[in-house]
């Protein structure tokens, strides 16, 4: 499998230079260059498959001969073994026609763990194969950085080390990087804000001496082989409710657009998926876009679904690209013009196209809490502020008589403030975290300056 970028100047590569790349030098995202397509019969062969096996049959066409499909499908094992669910990524019913499909039985207790489980050792096995290490830099405001924990962590081939603002993350979301006894892991509590982290991320990125020194990498988002092991569980919901043989919507609570994107790839592979919707928080930029082709960036707010505080959703660009035509040179020129006017002139066509698929809702923290209080009353289900987000989009726009699946991206325990307040119970953590507040946490603080955290990386860096 071939991997073109989505603004045409980058080389084309396989998929292990992809994985380890993330972004095209070109500034693009690097997209499949023909889209894999199964057959209505091939589709109803992966019924009633479990999760680790049909994660492989439907990843591994995007690998193609970098890896073989057993030597993937003991990776999917491995990556799904220790989530807190035998089905790994339960569907669970929540109306006549309404499903929650339960995306946060791993480590961290959120979706992202979906992919980035398998991600840390498909890492590891190109890495060690090339006799290559890496250290991995990121900065996280909560969720990333414990989900890109997780997945390194013990590792042979990566270092890690995240950034965070000192005392600006959660209990929970601290406790979740810092307690990890990992020796390749490094935890830094920088005196600043997440815009400080991110910063210093980015500085040690441009720094190209050290970034050589070090082999910097990063698993952020627009990795591709992030979006690749998502479409595994779409898949599965979808089997599960009877396609190919019969239609089904998804409802997917969106930051990135990530999540989302790979709902659109496992309709591109062909299951009959007729509606998705995006669910956004008052970071409503795709709603807007999607009622009135405006896509203009504003000021992020805080919000209770603070994985959904983003303006710029890096993903759509692999949306916008195929929306085109898969025309490059059109897809970079919209870029460039987004990211100097802050507005995305999206041709009508394109956008109408865009309409007749997905539609997009959003939800305010009091219609959240509202959200979370009548799904309790009148399911008994306990749902996080992300997840109410696309309970109350798919009660709003699901097409009437077909199944709706609600992409459930976070634990209720994760947020337990707000489900508190909306139903007056405190969800307790699982037990095999229950003991999170006793474990011993280990991090550095330091100052926001590149000098101090570019020695940390260093002292903490096992080069060859
Ligand atoms: C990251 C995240 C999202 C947003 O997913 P995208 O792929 O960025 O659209 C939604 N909910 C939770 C809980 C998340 O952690």
């Amino acid at each position: 499998m071939r991997y073109i970028s989505t603004r045409g100047e980058a080389a084309p590569r396989d998929f292990e230079a992809v994985l380890l790349a993330g972004l095209a030098e070109d500034g693009g995202l690097f997209v499949p260059a023909a889209w894999p397509e199964f057959s209505a019969a091939e589709w109803r062969g992966l019924r009633g498959l479990p999760y680790a096996e049909l994660a492989a049959r439907i990843i591994h066409p995007f690998i193609g001969d970098s890896l073989s499909f057993e030597t993937l499908r003991t990776m999917t094992q491995r990556a799904y073994a220790g989530f807190g669910h035998p089905a790994v990524a339960p569907l669970v019913q929540t109306d006549t026609n309404t499903f929650a499909l339960e995306l946060f039985h791993g480590p961290t207790l959120a979706f992202k763990d979906m992919a980035m489980q398998l991600l840390g050792l498909l890492f590891d096995h190109v890495l060690e194969k090339r006799r290559e290490r890496v250290t991995i830099v990121g900065a996280t405001s909560g969720d990333t950085g414990s989900a890109a924990i997780e997945a390194c962590r013990d590792r042979t081939a990566i270092d890690i080390v995240i950034l965070h603002p000192e005392g600006r993350t959660s209990d929970v979301q601290r406790r979740q990087m810092t307690t990890v006894p990992a020796e390749n892991v490094r935890n830094i509590a920088v005196q600043g804000s997440f815009d400080d982290c991110q910063d210093l991320v980015k500085a040690m990125f441009a720094d190209v001496p050290f970034r050589a020194e070090m082999r910097l990498s990063a698993v952020n988002s627009i990795n591709w082989a992030r979006v690749a092991a998502q479409i595994p569980y779409y898949a599965y919901a979808a089997l599960a409710l009877g396609a190919p043989d019969r239609e089904v919507a998804f409802s997917v609570p969106t930051g990135n657009f990530g999540n989302v994107l790979a709902a659109w790839a496992a309709r591109r592979m062909g299951l009959p998926i007729p509606r998705l919707i995006v669910g956004a928080n008052r970071n409503d930029i795709l709603a807007r876009f999607l009622a009135s082709n405006d896509m203009t960036a504003r000021e992020v707010e805080p919000s209770l679904s603070p994985s959904m505080d983003i303006q710029v959703s890096s993903n759509f660009e692999r949306l916008l690209f195929e929306l085109l035509g898969r025309d490059a040179r059109a897809t970079a020129e919209t870029m460039r013009r987004f990211r100097a006017e802050g507005r995305m002139p999206v041709p009508d066509a394109a956008w109408q196209q865009a309409t007749a698929l997905f539609q997009g809702f959003a939800l305010d923290d009091q219609g959240t809490l509202a959200e979370i209080g009548r799904l309790h009353r009148q399911s008994g289900y306990l749902a996080d502020p992300h997840t109410a987000i696309g309970s109350a989009a798919a009660k709003a726009l699901a097409p009437a008589g077909l199944p709706v699946v609600v992409a459930a991206t976070a634990h209720p325990a994760k947020f337990p403030d707000a489900v508190e307040r909306a139903t007056g119970i405190r969800p307790p953590l699982p037990p095999r975290l229950a003991d999170l507040y006793e474990r011993e946490e280990r991090f550095t603080v330091l100052p926001n300056d590149l000098g101090s955290i570019e020695a940390a990386v260093r002292a903490h860096a096992r080069r060859n």
